[in-house]
Parts: structure tokens; C-alpha cells; sequence
């Protein structure tokens, strides 16, 4: 399994050719000076089962490029990589030397040993988990992914639907190491609900009470599992994480990949049964987790397992009335009447995330306009906010029908072997929208139309990219296409 992970296996070189192979790829579709901006320090760390984990530097990076290219690196390492199942970008360690490693390795045993630690080793204990930053002075986001001290208990706004969540959490962050009530604890949520916002307040809680955290989203901990294969003195990842009170994972879902699935269940295993307490969010039951071991899903259902549900009217108006609150502390001028605040809460999609966002917009409008936010202006600064249906499932046959009436073909036409000027753009077309706005893979979308091989979906996929990239109409035009069939 060590050779698989990376530049360190059997066909280190082929792996090393095809990752140059990809850069040079990136590089010719995008030029240099967006190539060096953004993909010079973007590094394969290993292909493990498939999966591609590549790193970067910085979270701004990465979500940059999550933003902006993910489609193309996706398709260029699938061109070239052997890793059928995908890429995973996470952040890699800053400065992580591999003679500083066996020091950081003994400092964590020592620590393991200590009790209670002298703060000062916290630094050397995390650096000494793959994928987990070290900590810097004053610093909350000592081990794993970074804490942001927006998200704590004091910011978060109760009510019904996350009462439960709440103290639950409250309870497992103030209880002395070693005796929660609670263990484990297994939160689950749909999306923007406020999972992240309580393991981050518990991560942050526990640890201001000196208590040793380590805080992992799942693609950090995916990536500090295969950091640790590539390193020579790969521990396992239970063993790194030995010296800690308190685990906490969230997006659970996400991980994937058979080996790192093994380990998260021996980590979760080992922690469980040596007292330690255990803190994992997920967006389905536990039972759900599919990818996971039978015994590590019962083990996390076992425990306390809490459902947050969607934020009702009165939980969205004090969430959005905070939000506004702290707005109002940068931008002294900016102000919102509370039937403004009423109206936006009634009307906006369910979830936080949403709410940050209409704050913000309407903080945009009032700064722009220069004028204050009324119920008009209001209305039109959050429009594409507001609530509506469940987004439509858009399937392939109805691309299909679209895409054959705009362009003044049959569907029958797109589905056949015809290879004139006019059948091949809309078939184009309608293979990019459905790789766009359905999950199915290219082997499937190619099946729908007409029996085609995979590399055909892909090449039209790219070429469409392409051509969108450089020609304004056509870019507008396949939006509205976009649009219509979301509609
Ligand atoms: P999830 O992890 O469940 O997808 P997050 O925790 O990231 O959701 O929440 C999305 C946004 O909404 C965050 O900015 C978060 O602070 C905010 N939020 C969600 N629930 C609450 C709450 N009860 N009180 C205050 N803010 C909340
Ligand atoms: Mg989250």
C-alpha cells in the first residue's frame, strides 16, 4: 500500500512523468502567467486507491482553485494520473522537513507521557501529525485544520431545532478530560445548519481549558493519513494522535478511500477505547455512511447522536440580526430596520450560509448606493437567496430535448452517428451540460448518447470548456441553456 502512495512506490517515475505531464497540460491551456499564479505550487502527495491527493500551500489557494478550476484540474489529472476516483486538494503542512520529523515524533511521545503538558510542546505535538499545523503563539488553530474564532459558543444562536446540538456540545467542551457524559458524540446535519460552527466552538472551548485538541476536516485528515505513509517513519495515524483528549472530525462523508476508511476506524477504535473523547459531524445518519466499516458506524451511532434541524423563522432573524450587528461595527452607517431583518429571515433559503450572505449583499447595496436599505432594495439586493423549490434534478433526456429544439435538430440526430457541423456542436453542447448539471460519470453520460465511448464525453466536455472560455455569446448562450433546464 506504501508504494501506491506516492513518489516513494514501485513506479515512482511514471507517476512523477504523468503529474509533469499534467502540469505541462495546465500550463499550455491557461499560459503561463495564470500557470505560475496559481499551479506552481500545487504538488502531487501520493495516488492512493484511485484518488489523487494533491496539496497546496495555503487555504486561499486552495479554495481559489476550488473556485475557479476545479473542473480542469479534475479532467487534465483524469487525462493523465492512474486515479480513476478522483482528486482531493487539501493544504499541505507548512514547513514540514523531514529531519525535523523523528524530533517532532519523540516530542509527541514525551508529551503523551506528560501530564498535565507544558504548553510550550504543543507546537512540536502538532507538527508531529501529519496534515495538523503548528501552532503559532496565540495561536487557536493549533492541531489539524485551522479554528476560526468567529465560530464559537457565544456566537451561536440557539433554538429549537439545535438546542440538543448545543448543549451537548457545551457539556462535552466543559467536561474535565476524560469524563464526558457523552462519547462519542456523532452531530449530523444537512448543509449549512451549523455543524462546523459547533466543532469549531468545541475544539476552541476544550482547548482554552487546556485540554489537547486536534481538530480534522475529513481532507485533512485523508491527507495527514497519506503523509504519513509517504513519510519513512510512518506511525499510524492512532499512535501520531495518542497524546490528545479530544478528536474531532467533521464531514465525515467525505472520507473515502478503502485503506484511509481502515484507519480512521482503528484511530476512532483506539482513541474510543483508551477515553478519549470523540466529536464527529456528518451530513447523513451514521448508519448511512455507507463507505465506513459496519463496526465504526455502529460505534459512532452507539454514542450520543444528535440531528440539528433546519433553522426556523426566528432562529434565521437572530442569526441575520447578529450577522448585521457585527457588520454594523465596521461600517457604522450601515443600517437595517428590523422589518427589513424580518422580511429577509422569512424569505431566505433555511440555512446559515445563506444568511451570511444576504448580509453581506445588503451590506454591498447600502455601501454602493450610498442609501438606506429599504423593503425595495432589499428585495433586490437578496433575489437569487430567496427560497424556493428544492434545485430541480435535471436529467439527460431533457437536456437532450432542449438542446435539440434550440439548435433546430431531432433528438434522434444527437444520438446518431451524424457528424455534420450541425449535429456535432449541439450534441457537444448537450454532453457538457449534462456533465455540468447531473452527477453521472462520462461512462454513463456517454451511454446516453447513443452508446459513445467515455474519451468522446470528455473531449466534447473539454471542447465546449474551451470554446465558452473564448467566445462570449456562446458562453451567454449555454447559461440561459443552464438556466432553463434548472428552472
Ligand atoms: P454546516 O457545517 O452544518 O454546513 P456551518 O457551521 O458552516 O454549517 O454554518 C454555516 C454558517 O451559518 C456559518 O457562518 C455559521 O456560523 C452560521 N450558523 C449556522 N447556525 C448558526 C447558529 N445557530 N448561530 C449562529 N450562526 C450559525
Ligand atoms: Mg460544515
Amino acid at each position: 500500500m506504501a508504494d501506491e502512495a506516492g513518489p516513494a512506490g514501485a513506479d515512482e517515475t511514471s507517476v512523477k512523468e504523468a503529474w509533469e505531464r499534467v502540469r505541462r497540460r495546465l500550463r499550455a491551456e491557461l499560459g503561463e502567467d495564470v500557470f505560475s499564479s496559481w499551479f506552481a505550487r500545487l504538488e502531487l502527495a501520493g495516488i492512493l486507491e484511485g484518488v489523487a491527493y494533491l496539496t497546496v500551500p495555503t487555504r486561499f489557494l486552495k479554495s481559489w482553485l476550488e473556485a475557479h478550476y476545479a473542473e480542469r484540474l479534475r479532467l487534465n489529472c483524469a487525462a493523465e494520473l492512474p486515479a480513476p476516483n478522483g482528486i482531493i486538494l487539501s493544504v499541505r503542512q507548512v514547513a514540514r522537513d523531514a529531519a525535523a520529523a523523528p524530533l517532532a515524533e519523540s516530542a509527541l511521545r514525551s508529551r503523551a507521557a506528560l501530564s498535565p503538558a507544558p504548553v510550550k510542546t504543543e507546537a512540536t505535538a502538532a507538527a508531529a501529525i501529519p496534515g495538523a499545523q503548528p501552532c503559532e503563539r496565540d495561536s487557536v488553530d493549533a492541531c489539524g485544520t485551522a479554528l476560526d474564532r468567529r465560530m464559537s459558543f457565544q456566537s451561536f444562536v440557539v433554538g429549537k431545532s439545535n438546542q440538543l446540538a448545543f448543549a451537548a456540545a457545551e457539556r462535552i467542551a466543559a467536561a474535565p478530560a476524560g469524563q464526558s457524559p457523552y462519547n462519542p458524540l456523532y452531530l449530523h446535519a444537512g448543509v449549512g445548519l451549523g455543524k462546523t460552527h459547533l466543532l469549531q466552538a468545541i475544539a476552541q472551548e476544550a482547548r482554552r481549558q487546556g485540554k489537547r485538541v486536534a481538530y480534522f476536516t475529513a481532507d485533512r485528515f485523508m491527507y495527514g493519513f497519506v503523509a504519513a505513509l509517504k513519510s519513512q517513519t510512518a506511525l499510524a495515524f492512532k499512535e501520531k494522535l495518542r497524546g490528545i483528549d479530544l478528536l474531532v472530525v467533521d464531514d465525515v462523508q467525505f472520507i473515502q478511500g478503502k485503506s484511509i476508511q481502515q484507519e480512521f476506524g482503528h484511530t476512532i477504535n483506539a482513541l474510543l477505547d483508551a477515553g478519549k473523547q470523540i466529536v464527529v459531524a456528518g451530513d447523513r445518519l451514521a448508519g448511512e455512511l455507507e463507505a465506513l466499516d459496519e463496526r465504526i458506524r455502529s460505534r459512532l451511532g452507539g454514542g450520543l447522536v444528535v440531528e440539528v434541524g433546519e433553522l426556523d423563522e426566528t432562529l434565521r432573524a437572530t442569526i441575520l440580526g447578529s450577522r448585521l450587528e457585527a457588520l454594523q461595527n465596521a461600517h457604522p452607517s450601515f443600517q437595517v430596520s428590523p422589518d427589513v431583518v424580518a422580511y429577509v429571515a422569512r424569505v431566505v433559503a433555511t440555512n446559515g450560509r445563506d444568511l451570511d450572505g444576504a448580509a453581506n449583499r445588503l451590506l454591498a447595496h447600502a455601501t454602493l448606493s450610498g442609501q438606506l436599505v429599504t423593503l425595495e432594495t432589499a428585495e433586490a439586493a437578496i433575489r437569487d437567496l430567496v427560497r424556493t423549490r428544492e434545485p430541480r434534478r435535471v436529467k439527460i433526456e431533457d437536456i437532450q430535448k432542449l438542446v435539440a429544439t434550440r439548435y433546430n435538430v431531432s433528438r434522434a440526430d444527437i444520438l446518431s452517428e451524424r457528424r455534420t457541423a450541425a449535429v456535432v456542436k449541439p450534441r457537444q453542447i448537450a454532453m457538457y451540460l449534462a456533465k455540468s448539471l447531473t452527477p453521472r460519470s462520462l461512462p454513463e453520460i456517454g451511454r446516453r448518447f447513443g452508446g459513445r465511448d467515455h474519451t468522446t464525453v470528455l473531449h466534447a466536455v473539454r471542447k465546449i470548456e474551451k470554446a465558452i472560455g473564448e467566445d462570449r455569446s456562446l458562453h451567454d448562450e449555454v447559461d440561459l441553456l443552464k438556466r432553463m433546464l434548472q428552472e
